[in-house]
């Protein structure tokens, strides 16, 4: 019997990336206020916060002094845009902030309002330069199978899940994909980390070889993959990949949407990695959630190239309303100083070790084939068989089942596909807040495990 509040929900409602059909059965989870790593249902309920919302929310929730900086802007001036020149000190001084934490060398940023317009933005921008420097031809955009990139056009484009391109008529002309870096999915018997990195290095060499590498743009990552399965990559990947880009000046993108803003006990996730993108995006945690504002670093060639366009069109033709909004910046601003006030990125290094150490351990579960991850992220394979590796059926809905079994534990993590459950807990998770989790965790394992029995579905 679904509550009054979830009827009218059901009846009212689409939600994104629900299954619509199953839906008006089982009806939404109502969450009605948090605080800390904790969220609460309309009953009251409580639930550990397991995902960080959608992998954002790093300062947890109830944080006053984030409610204090957007209502202060609030007051003052709710909102400016930037177009035609207009600005606000807001955006002025987080684009400062910004550009001193990125990794790489930044010339200028761009704010959107969430990680799709980042990226659907890096892939304007990117065929924009290239008909700024006279190549026309080389517009290619090449990710990675399982990769997660937005739902735009483009970015659902260059997402590599079925789910973003069947029925879509996706992915658009010119928008390729090579292999995912999952080692245990995808490499060979015996192949060890640096073996399988170097095939998925060559792979990437022979697609850009096959459709010219005057054609071919740029190739977009996520240090770790969100979610298409939270994957870490194997030893050695991304500088195997890099070499490959340099060799065909191919513009390397960062997908930092998860990983920016100390997911990996570094700022950037490439930090952690080792990778040197030319541009890289940004959303998420740069507010730790509570405002809607993502982004992207400009490089000086870029921000060159814009310019000469510009002059050329009258107009640099991009930009939403809302960009660069400036309670949102106001609030991303608050974020980054609480962030380095509090030593937040040095905290999430030295928790990770504990909670990799507690996620890993699952992996004795029977019914766990892998556990893995990097930083405060993990993800987990529920397999069928633990030496072949087997899979159930997916209409089973295996992992689905253990992610309710962890909400009726209150525990809030998040199922993928593939029977991957992932984990991201706000940053500011204590160290018995991991035990919590995992312990929970461990257990809708165990009653997974039981109803997988039950059902006779080995
Ligand atoms: N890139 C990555 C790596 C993401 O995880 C997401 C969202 N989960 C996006 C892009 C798209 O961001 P948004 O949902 O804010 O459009």
């Amino acid at each position: 019997m679904l509550s009054n509040l979830a009827t009218r929900d059901v009846e009212t409602l689409i939600h994104p990336y629900t299954n619509l059909s199953t839906f008006r059965e089982t009806g939404p989870l109502v969450l009605e206020r948090g605080h800390g790593v904790w969220v609460y249902d309309s009953d009251g309920r409580p639930y550990l916060e397991g995902m960080a919302g959608l992998w954002c929310t790093a300062l947890g929730y109830s944080n006053e002094e984030l409610v204090e900086a957007a209502s202060e802007q609030m007051s003052r001036l709710p909102f400016t845009h930037l177009f035609s020149g207009r600005s606000h000190d807001p955006a002025i001084e987080l684009a400062e902030t910004l550009k001193e934490l990125m990794p790489i060398p930044t010339s200028k940023i761009f704010f959107t309002s969430s990680g799709s317009e980042a990226n659907d933005t890096q892939v304007k921008l990117t065929w924009y330069l290239n008909n700024a420097l006279g190549r026309p031809a080389k517009k290619k955009i090449i990710s990675r199978i399982k990769g997660y990139h937005g739902v735009t056009v483009a970015t659902a484009s260059m997402t590599g899940l079925t789910a973003n391109h069947a029925d879509w008529d996706l992915p658009l002309p010119g928008f390729l994909h090579v292999g995912c870096p999952h080692h245990y999915r995808f490499a060979e018997a015996g192949e060890t980390e640096e073996a399988f990195s170097q095939r998925l290095a060559d792979e990437l060499e022979a697609l850009i070889l096959r459709e010219g590498p005057d054609t071919v743009a740029a190739f977009v990552a996520e240090p770790v993959m969100g979610a298409g399965g939270a994957i870490a990559p194997p030893a050695g990947y991304f500088a195997k990949i890099q070499a490959v880009l340099d060799r065909y000046d191919v513009r390397f993108i960062a997908d930092e949407v998860i990983c920016g803003f100390g997911r990996l006990g570094t700022w950037f996730g490439s930090e952690a990695l080792g990778m040197r993108p030319d541009s890289l995006s940004f959303a998420k945690a740069v507010t730790s959630g509570y405002m809607p504002l993502g982004g992207i670093s400009i490089d000086e060639p870029l921000y060159k190239a814009l310019v000469t366009q510009s002059a050329k069109l009258g107009t640099f033709g991009h930009g939403t309303t809302y960009s660069g909004h400036p309670v949102a910046c106001a609030v991303a601003l608050k974020t980054i100083e609480i962030y380095k006030r509090d030593r937040i990125v040095e905290g999430v290094a030295e928790k990770a070790p504990y909670f990799q150490a507690r996620l890993s351990a699952l992996a004795d579960h029977p019914i766990v084939g892998e556990a893995r991850g990097l930083g405060l992220i993990g993800g987990l394979e529920i397999v069928a068989d633990k030496s072949s590796k087997r899979q159930y059926e997916p209409k089973a809905g295996v992992a689905a089942r253990c992610v309710a079994f962890a909400q009726a534990e209150g525990l809030i993590v998040r199922f993928l596909a593939g029977d991957r459950v992932a984990v991201c807990p706000p940053l500011v998770i204590s160290h018995d807040e991991i035990d919590t989790l995992f312990d929970r965790l461990g257990r809708a394992l165990d009653r997974t495990e039981a109803w997988i029995a039950s059902e006779g579905l080995n």
